[in-house]
């Protein structure tokens, strides 16, 4: 018999195709009346279809969220926020428009809707990384999770199919990591399962039809559950790497997931034998670390770390960082180990 221990995190989620004609609703259900939209720089249309749907209900816009939550970016934010005298969020964008957001709610406390347009899952998640001064810190708090999430498919049919590859690599981190974390139960293993079917299903579709709505619903859906996966248990060697190697060398966060994903199945499946069975089962590949590499390469995703900028003289010192705090993870974490790890993630060769 198995014991585990589950905490959910409440959401409220909407989903389908068109759903951003409820967010005035959504928004009047929260008690709001003055709405800060919230976008980044490249996203015009989806933040011109979110402003349409609310109407007068929003009194001011803030475009510029950026990779990684910069404070001096919230700052500003925070300024517009203020003098418009706003009650709650809408948010429209990828994680890092989510990240914005949530910085906003931890220091107002105004209630969040969230309209996630790409699948890195931070909409159901507690969790907020902020730069300061070149640092990233992350913290969990109830204080930062949205109150409503509003997944519209229509906004994501825009995603482009390299985007869309790297962003679905990176929700399937998240399910992963779930399915051998400490913390695991029969809910997010289940969760994880199923949305690594779905995210390896669903990539190739989108990669020969971007507009493949169907397709699409199975991405969003995906993200949503290794969202929240993310949210409920603790996460590993994957998480932490690519969490020091955007944080140290400031390498793309989706793109870094793609490439390092493959070969920490590698490095863990001595270790989780079982566990590396039931990923290559729902990937439908006889081996989880070399038919996701299969499956990336096949969509022209990034292999390798080097094609991402990073100096092949960083590699010592992000090992020694990510070493340097315990942490659990299936196999024993050295320093030897993350270091062969990380030079076969920056030659791009494909795990065995
Ligand atoms: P992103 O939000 O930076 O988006 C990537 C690019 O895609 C941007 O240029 C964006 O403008 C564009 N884009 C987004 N949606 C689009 C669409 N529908 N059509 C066309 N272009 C679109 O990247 P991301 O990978 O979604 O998020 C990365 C950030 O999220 C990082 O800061 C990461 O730390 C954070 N994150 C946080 C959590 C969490 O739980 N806290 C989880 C995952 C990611």
């Amino acid at each position: 018999m198995r014991t585990f221990v589950h905490t959910s995190h409440p959401a409220r989620v909407v989903f389908g195709s068109g759903t951003v004609d409820r967010l005035d609703e959504e928004v009047r259900r929260l008690g709001g009346r003055r709405v800060l939209l919230v976008s980044a720089p490249t996203l015009d249309d989806a933040a011109r279809r979110v402003r349409d749907a609310l109407g007068d209900l929003v009194v001011a816009e803030f475009r510029g969220a950026r990779m990684h939550t910069p404070q001096e970016v919230t700052d500003e934010a925070l300024t517009v926020l203020s003098e418009a005298g706003a009650d709650c969020l809408v948010s429209v964008g990828g994680g890092s428009t989510t990240g914005l957001s949530k910085a906003l709610a931890l220091r107002t406390d105004l209630p969040q809707v969230v309209v996630p347009t790409t699948y890195s899952g931070s909409e159901v998640t507690p969790v907020l990384g902020e730069t300061r001064d070149g640092r990233k810190v992350t913290r969990s708090s109830a204080a930062v999770l949205p109150e409503t999430v509003v997944y519209d498919v229509d906004l994501t049919l825009s995603l482009p199919v390299s985007t869309s590859v790297t962003s679905g690599v990176n929700a399937m981190a998240h399910a992963v990591e779930a399915l051998y974390s400490a913390d695991a139960d029969p809910a997010t293993d289940r969760q994880a399962l199923a949305a690594i079917s779905l995210i390896a299903r669903a990539l190739p579709r989108v990669a020969a039809d971007p507009a493949d709505r169907e397709a699409r619903a199975d991405l969003l859906q995906a993200a949503w559950l290794a969202g929240t996966c993310l949210a409920t248990v603790g996460m590993a060697l994957h998480h932490k790497l690519c969490h020091t190697l955007g944080g140290s060398l400031g390498l793309p966060h989706a793109e870094t997931h793609t490439v390092i994903l493959p070969h920490v199945l590698a490095y863990n499946a001595p270790s989780a034998p079982d566990v590396m069975r039931r990923i290559a089962q729902a990937l439908d590949v006889p081996d989880a670390a070399s038919g996701l590499a299969d499956l990336v390469a096949s969509l022209g995703g990034p292999t390798s770390l080097r094609e991402l900028g990073m100096p092949e003289s960083g590699i010592a010192d992000a090992a020694g960082l990510a070493v340097a705090t315990p942490y659990p993870n299936p196999r024993e974490v050295t320093a030897e180990g993350v270091e062969e790890l990380l030079t076969d993630a920056w030659y791009g060769r494909r795990p065995e």
